[in-house]
């Protein structure tokens, strides 16, 4: 947690909540451990598309797809492409576009990002970074060819759970890797001669940044 938590609760005692079936999911994916994204940021997400009305919504990370839903439900007049890579992940998110209506307005591609972002053409108006930390600086390439001119990229979890103000060598080891690619990441999101980007201490920490 890098808000104290009582501002947190706060804030999020004010939400009035989703649809039942997202609060559903929300306590289904929390039971089993599936990492979704939190209420700040859900919140975020929405104010963020009902401002910048997306035609074209693109998201790395879809895990059982949540977020594709609760930004279905936000934005929709939008198309929604979201990937996934995780096998045991996949069936189900696809099961849940079913379940809920939304496999006509939501595209579900399998596979390693790194690869999909690769082939993938066409613009987006609006992409959620959702996936490996360590790879965002890997995606970021491909994201900015895909984001069309004052599109919205968001990046979540980018604050590391707050070891990204820490020295790597107060780091664990195993998450060194992770810590050094993540600075490069925002350092390079907020001196990008494309980009204007506000980093949010917000939830797990969010970059919002708009192409130029
Ligand atoms: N956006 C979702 C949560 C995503 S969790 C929600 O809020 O509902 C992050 C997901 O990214 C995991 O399911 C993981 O399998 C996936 N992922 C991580 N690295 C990936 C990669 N390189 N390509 C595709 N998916 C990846
Ligand atoms: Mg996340």
């Amino acid at each position: 947690m890098i808000v104290d938590e009582r501002f947190a609760t706060y804030i999020n005692s004010l939400e009035n909540g989703n649809k039942e079936y997202l609060d559903e999911l929300e306590v289904y994916a929390k039971k089993t451990d599936v990492p979704i994204i939190r209420k700040e940021m859900q919140s975020l997400l929405k104010t963020l598309l009902v401002m910048s009305k997306p035609r074209q919504i693109l998201e790395v990370g879809t895990a059982i797809g949540f977020s594709a839903l609760l930004m279905a439900e936000a934005a929709p007049l939008a198309q929604i492409t979201t990937i996934e890579k995780y096998e045991k992940r996949i069936p189900l998110a696809k099961a849940n576009f079913e379940k809920y209506g939304k496999s006509e307005q939501i595209t579900l591609l399998e596979g390693d990002a790194t690869e999909i972002l690769a082939r993938l053409t066409g613009t987006y108006d609006f992409i959620f970074m959702d996936a490996a930390k360590g790879q965002y600086i890997n995606f970021l390439p491909d994201v900015l060819r895909l984001l069309s001119e004052g599109g919205v990229l968001v990046s979540d979890n980018i604050l590391q759970d707050g070891d990204i103000i820490e020295s790597r060598f107060a780091i664990t080891k195993r998450n060194r890797t992770i810590h050094a690619r993540m600075r490069e990441y925002l350092y390079t999101l907020k001196h990008h001669e494309q980009l204007e980007t506000s980093i949010l201490p917000l939830g797990d920490g969010v970059a919002l940044s708009v192409k130029k």
